[in-house]
């Protein structure tokens, strides 16, 4: 092993989980870190295309709830140190069925979460929801909520950040640079890429789709996590003056597919009369993240267009650009994210930190200093026990068959 390169600590992956890490590691001053990405920096080929996401911090469930509120400081830090506003409160409006249970929550769930977490919301009728912003022909029993702190994410302004903050903490990122293995052992980590060997004491996977490829050859199983190449549609909007928050539509689900669809205004960060929508269809999973073709479903996008001349008539249906999004899902809806050591998985998995799937862009500040302190520290102070690598499926099982029931 003489001659090889050795670090503190290697990171899998360059999106945003992996440069959060490496950021949190590298600032601690004196460690030697190292970021792989099979592409490099800043693409669009991964689960974090496209210029915004999300920002909410109700959460059905209390314990993400409560992380959600402990990464607002987080982002404020970022923002900070980066001299760049990276979340917009716009706020956040969820309407449609109250009832309906999906993997970004539940209407009804989480307004009670957000009473018991004494979190401030307005609850709206449609009627209400129709005459403030502008939707038409809502179905008469929708009602929902806007919770004004959340929002919209900068998410090129966030990579752009932390990409630019690692390396002056002394991170070195290296692009083009796939990982065939990783090999735990109690001593530390073999790292093997398409180039050379690396020793590292403590490894973060925070290669997104494509995790299970370096899980499964430990023999112990693989992650239970489906994968969809969703689209993303951005159109016009006509004459605007109403200023409006991020939404989300809660439906029951068609026969065709799970008939959610959210959308953004236009970007506070970059004003124009573009807007992006959203399906937010579990459907057609893919086997393998390497069967992503980077074009939309025809079909999904003209069931976005066909919502929005249902119920927006202020923007126009013609899309003027497509793409996608590879989204990582977990196959236990209520886990969300998994995240935490390898120690039952692989011997020496002690020294191999895991964080994939879920909807985890506005928890990137947190899930990176959770990975930075697991690895380093070996532990948190952060409850994340529901989150742990358990539940873990034959690495021979078929592929997740298409979902279009309503939970999940
Ligand atoms: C359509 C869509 C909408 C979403 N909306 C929201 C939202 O509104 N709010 C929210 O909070 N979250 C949302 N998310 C989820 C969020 O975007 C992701 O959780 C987050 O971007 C994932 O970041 P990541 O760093 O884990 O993975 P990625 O960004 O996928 O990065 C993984 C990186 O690992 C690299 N890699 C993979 N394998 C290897 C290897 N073997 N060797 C080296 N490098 C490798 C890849 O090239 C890639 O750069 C959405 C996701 C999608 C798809």
């Amino acid at each position: 092993m003489s001659g090889i390169e050795t670090y503190d600590l290697i990171v899998v992956g360059g999106g945003p989980i992996g440069l959060s890490t490496a950021w949190h590691a590298a600032r601690r001053g004196r460690m030697r870190v190292l970021v792989l990405d099979q592409y490099g920096f800043l693409h669009e080929r991964s689960g974090s295309s496209g210029n915004e996401r999300h920002w909410r911090v109700q959460y059905t469930q209390k314990d993400i709830f409560s992380l959600t509120l402990q990464t607002r400081s987080l982002w404020r830090d970022l923002e900070h140190l980066t001299g760049r506003k990276l979340i917009h409160e716009i706020g956040s409006l969820w309407f449609g069925d109250t009832e309906v249970a999906t993997n970004e929550g539940h209407i009804a769930g989480t307004a009670l979460a957000m009473d018991e977490m004494s979190v401030p919301y307005e609850w709206l009728a449609g009627k209400e929801i129709e005459k403030r912003y502008g939707f038409t022909n809502l179905p008469k029993h929708f009602e929902g909520f806007l919770q004004r702190d959340g929002g919209v994410i900068d998410v090129r302004g966030t990579l752009t950040a932390l990409f630019h903050l690692s390396q002056e903490h002394g991170a070195l990122l290296r692009g083009n640079e796939a990982v065939h293995e990783v090999t735990p052992d109690h001593d530390g980590v073999t790292v093997r890429t398409e180039r050379t060997t690396y020793r590292a004491a403590k490894v973060v996977l925070g290669n997104g789709a494509h995790v299970n490829d370096l899980i499964t050859p430990w023999g112990s199983g693989k992650l239970d996590i489906h994968l969809y190449e969703m689209a993303l549609v951005t159109l016009r909007q006509r004459n605007d003056s109403v200023e409006r928050p991020f939404w989300f539509a809660f439906q029951q689900p068609t026969e065709e597919d799970t008939n959610l669809f959210y959308g953004f205004p236009s970007n506070p960060w970059s004003v124009s009369d573009e807007v992006r929508l959203g399906p937010d269809f579990e459907v057609g999973a893919l086997d393998h993240a390497s069967q992503a073709t980077y074009r939309p479903n025809p079909r999904h996008v003209e069931r976005v267009t066909g919502w929005v001349r249902d119920h927006m008539p202020w923007i126009d249906p013609q899309p003027v650009a497509t793409s996608t999004c590879l989204a990582v899902l977990p196959g236990d809806p209520a886990r969300q994210f998994y995240l935490g050591t390898a120690e039952q998985l692989v011997p020496g998995g002690e020294n191999i930190v895991v964080c994939a799937s879920g909807w985890a862009f506005k928890l990137i500040p947190l899930f990176g200093k959770i990975c930075a302190e697991l690895a380093l520290d070996g532990a948190t102070s952060c409850d994340i026990d529901r989150h742990g690598l358990t539940g873990l499926i034959s690495s021979t099982s078929p592929a997740a068959p298409p979902r279009a029931e309503s939970v999940r």
